[in-house]
C-alpha cells in the first residue's frame, strides 16, 4: 500500500474527472448535513459518502501506473461498491415511507457487515482467485495501462447481491410513483430515473464489458446522480414536498383536508374536499376563491382573519355545513420562519348546526308563547279584578288600591276621604222593570260616578248597587262637596235603559282619614253608619258622622226627594 501511495502516478482527464465528482459529493454531503432534517437523510449521507469512496478509488485505480497498485486501488473500492446499494435501498424506504427515526446501532452494523465481508473476500482473492479469475491483468504492455478483470463466480454472487438491493430500491420509487399522482408522482419517477442511472451503466459493465477510462463506469454514472439530486434539492424543493406516507394519511381522513400557497392556490386536497361540491379534475394550481359555491366566501374570511382563533362557519350547500380551522405551515430556516402555505381543515357540523338552528326556533316559539300567556295572564288579572258590567274595580282590588293610598297620604300628609254610596229603592226599579234594565242603569250609574271623578281618585262596585270611593287629598269638606255634586247630579239625569228613560238617586257616607279610623274595616264601618243615616235621613243625600264637619244635606236634606 505504501509503495503504491509513493509510486509512480499519471495524471489524465479521468483523474481529473474523478476528483472534481469527489469534491462535488462531499460538498453535496456537507451542505445537506446543514438542511433541515428529512426522512432518510442520514443515510443518505452515509450513501453518498459510501459512492464518494468508490470514486475516489476508482480514480485512484486511474491515477497509478503500476498493475499491481491498480489492483489494490480496485479491492479498495469494494467496501464503498456494496454500501451504495444498500445505502440507497433503506434511505429510499425510510424517504417514501416518512420514516423519520434514526437508524440504530444494531441497524447500521447490519448494513456495513455484509461490505466489509465481501472486502475479505475481495483481498483474499490472490490465494482463492474465485473473485478475479487468473487472466486479470493490464490489457497492454503500455505503463499505466486500465486493468481487465476476470470475473469469477464469487464476483457474479456479489452482483447479485448488490442486484437485489437494487431491485428492492427501484421497486420502493416506482410504487411510489404509481399510488401517487399529479406533482408528487413526477417527482417519484425523478427517483426512479436517478436510480436507474447508476444501475444501467452497471449491467453495461457487468453484462457487456463496457467501461469509461478503462474502469467500470459505475461510479462515474454518479455524476450525473449528484447534478440530479442538486437538482431536485435546489430547484424541485425535493425535501418540502410530502412524501407518499402522508399523502395517503391525508386520503383516509374522512373530513375535507386543503392545502393552499401563500397565493391561495389549492396545491392539496383530499378526496373528501374534492368531492364537496364536485370539483373538476383540474384542481392543482387553481385559487381557492375559484372553488365552486364556498371558495370566494372562504378565501375572503380567511384573508380577512389570517389568525383564525375561533372556527370559521361556512355553507357548503343547502344542508351542509362545515366548521373550517386553519393553520399554517412554515418551515424554519436559519433567517428564520418562512411560510409556505396554509392548511384548512373542515369538520362536517351539519348535525350540529341544524339542531341549533332547530333548538333556536323552538326557543322562538316557546318565547312567542310566553308573550301570549303573559298578556293572557295580564287579561285575567284585569278581568279578575274588574267587575264585567260595570267594568269598575270589585272588590278583590280595594285592599291592594286601599293600601297604596293610605301609604301616599301618610307620606304627604294629607287627607284621605272614603264614600259609601247605594243606590235607592233599587229592588223597586228591578221589580217593575226588570233585572236588565236594573243592570243597564247599574252601568249607567257607574259611568256617571267615573265621569265625575278626578284622576286620582278610584271607584269600586262593591256590591250589587253598592259603590266605594277612595278620594285621595279630599278632607271632609271638599268630599262632601264633591259627593253631593255627584248625588245631585245623578238626581237629575235620565238614565236611558232598554226599555225607557229611568230616573235614579243615591245615598252615599262618608268617612275620614285619619279621624274615623287608620284601617280600611274601621273606616268602611264608619261609612256604612254614615249611609245608614243617609238612608233613614231620606235617602238622596250625603252623610258625614264627623261631629264638626256634618253635611248640610244631612241635616236639611236640600237634594230632593229620592
Ligand atoms: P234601599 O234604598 O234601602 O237601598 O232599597 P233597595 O231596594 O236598594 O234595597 P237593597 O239594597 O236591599 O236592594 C238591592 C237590590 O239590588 C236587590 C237585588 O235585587 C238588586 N241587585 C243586586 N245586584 C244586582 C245586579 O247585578 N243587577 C240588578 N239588576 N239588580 C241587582
Ligand atoms: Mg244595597
Ligand atoms: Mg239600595
Amino acid at each position: 500500500m505504501n509503495s503504491c501511495l509513493i509510486n509512480a502516478w499519471q495524471l489524465n482527464i479521468a483523474v481529473l474527472v474523478t476528483a472534481v465528482v469527489c469534491i462535488g459529493g462531499v460538498l453535496l454531503a456537507r451542505w445537506v448535513i446543514n438542511q433541515r432534517d428529512f426522512p432518510g437523510r442520514d443515510t443518505f449521507i452515509l450513501m453518498h459518502l459510501a459512492s464518494m469512496w468508490w470514486m475516489a478509488m476508482a480514480g485512484l485505480e486511474v491515477a497509478s501506473v503500476a498493475p499491481e497498485c491498480k489492483m489494490l486501488w480496485a479491492t479498495m473500492s469494494w467496501p464503498g461498491i456494496i454500501s451504495v446499494p444498500t445505502f440507497w435501498a433503506v434511505f429510499l424506504w425510510q424517504y417514501v415511507g416518512s420514516v423519520r427515526k434514526p437508524l440504530g446501532r444494531r441497524s447500521l452494523l447490519g448494513m456495513i457487515l455484509m461490505p466489509l465481508l465481501i472486502w475479505m473476500v475481495v483481498l483474499s482473492n490472490p490465494w482463492h482467485q474465485l473473485f478475479y479469475g487468473p487472466a486479470t491483468g493490464p490489457v497492454s504492455a503500455e505503463p499505466g495501462a486500465p486493468i481487465r478483470f476476470e470475473h469469477g463466480p464469487l464476483f457474479y454472487a456479489v452482483a447479485v447481491y448488490v442486484y437485489l438491493f437494487m431491485s428492492f430500491s427501484l421497486g420502493v420509487v416506482l410504487r411510489a410513483a404509481l399510488i401517487s399522482h399529479g406533482v408528487h408522482r413526477r417527482h417519484y419517477l425523478a427517483f426512479v430515473l436517478v436510480t436507474a442511472v447508476p444501475w444501467s451503466a452497471n449491467i453495461a459493465y457487468v453484462g457487456f464489458g463496457f467501461v469509461v477510462f478503462g474502469v467500470d463506469p459505475t461510479p462515474f454514472s454518479f455524476v450525473f446522480t449528484l447534478v440530479a439530486f442538486s437538482w431536485l434539492i435546489l430547484g424541485v424543493r425535493l425535501f418540502d414536498l410530502v412524501p407518499v406516507a402522508r399523502h395517503l394519511l391525508l386520503e383516509a381522513l374522512p373530513d375535507p383536508v386543503i392545502v393552499v400557497d401563500t397565493q391561495w392556490r389549492v396545491i392539496e386536497a383530499n378526496q373528501a374536499a374534492l368531492k364537496l361540491d364536485g370539483m373538476g379534475a383540474e384542481w392543482q394550481g387553481r385559487r381557492l376563491q375559484d372553488w365552486p359555491v364556498f371558495g370566494s366566501d372562504l378565501q375572503a374570511q380567511l384573508q380577512e382573519q389570517l389568525e383564525l382563533r375561533e372556527p370559521l362557519l361556512i355553507q357548503t350547500s343547502a344542508e351542509h355545513y362545515f366548521e373550517v380551522r386553519m393553520r399554517p405551515i412554515e418551515r424554519l430556516t436559519r433567517h428564520g420562519v418562512l411560510l409556505l402555505g396554509r392548511l384548512l381543515y373542515l369538520r362536517d357540523v351539519t348535525q350540529r348546526q341544524l339542531a341549533k338552528l332547530k333548538l333556536a326556533e323552538a326557543l322562538a316559539l316557546s318565547e312567542e308563547r310566553l308573550r301570549t300567556i303573559t298578556s293572557l295572564h295580564e287579561q285575567l288579572r284585569e278581568q279578575a279584578l274588574c267587575d264585567p258590567l260595570t267594568g269598575l274595580y270589585n272588590r278583590r282590588y280595594l285592599d291592594e288600591m286601599f293600601g297604596r293610598e293610605l301609604a301616599r297620604a301618610r307620606r304627604e300628609h294629607s287627607p284621605l276621604s272614603l264614600a259609601l254610596i247605594d243606590l235607592d229603592h233599587f229592588k223597586q226599579l228591578n221589580d217593575q222593570h226588570g233585572h236588565l234594565d236594573g243592570d243597564d242603569v247599574l252601568k249607567s250609574v257607574a259611568q256617571h260616578l267615573l265621569v265625575n271623578l278626578r284622576s286620582s281618585d278610584t271607584v269600586f262596585r262593591i256590591g250589587g248597587e253598592e259603590f266605594l270611593l277612595i278620594l285621595p287629598g279630599a278632607d271632609a269638606r271638599e268630599a262632601t262637596k264633591r259627593l253631593e255634586a255627584i248625588c245631585l247630579g245623578l238626581a237629575q239625569k235620565q238614565i236611558e235603559t232598554r226599555s225607557g228613560m229611568r230616573h235614579m238617586t243615591l245615598s252615599a257616607g262618608l268617612a275620614l282619614w285619619p279621624e274615623q279610623g287608620n284601617a280600611l274595616d274601621e273606616l268602611m264601618r264608619a261609612a256604612d253608619a254614615a249611609l245608614y243615616e243617609a238612608k233613614r235621613a231620606g235617602r238622596n243625600r250625603v252623610c258625614s258622622l264627623l261631629p264638626r264637619v256634618a253635611s248640610p244635606a244631612a241635616e236639611a236634606p236640600v237634594l230632593g226627594k229620592g
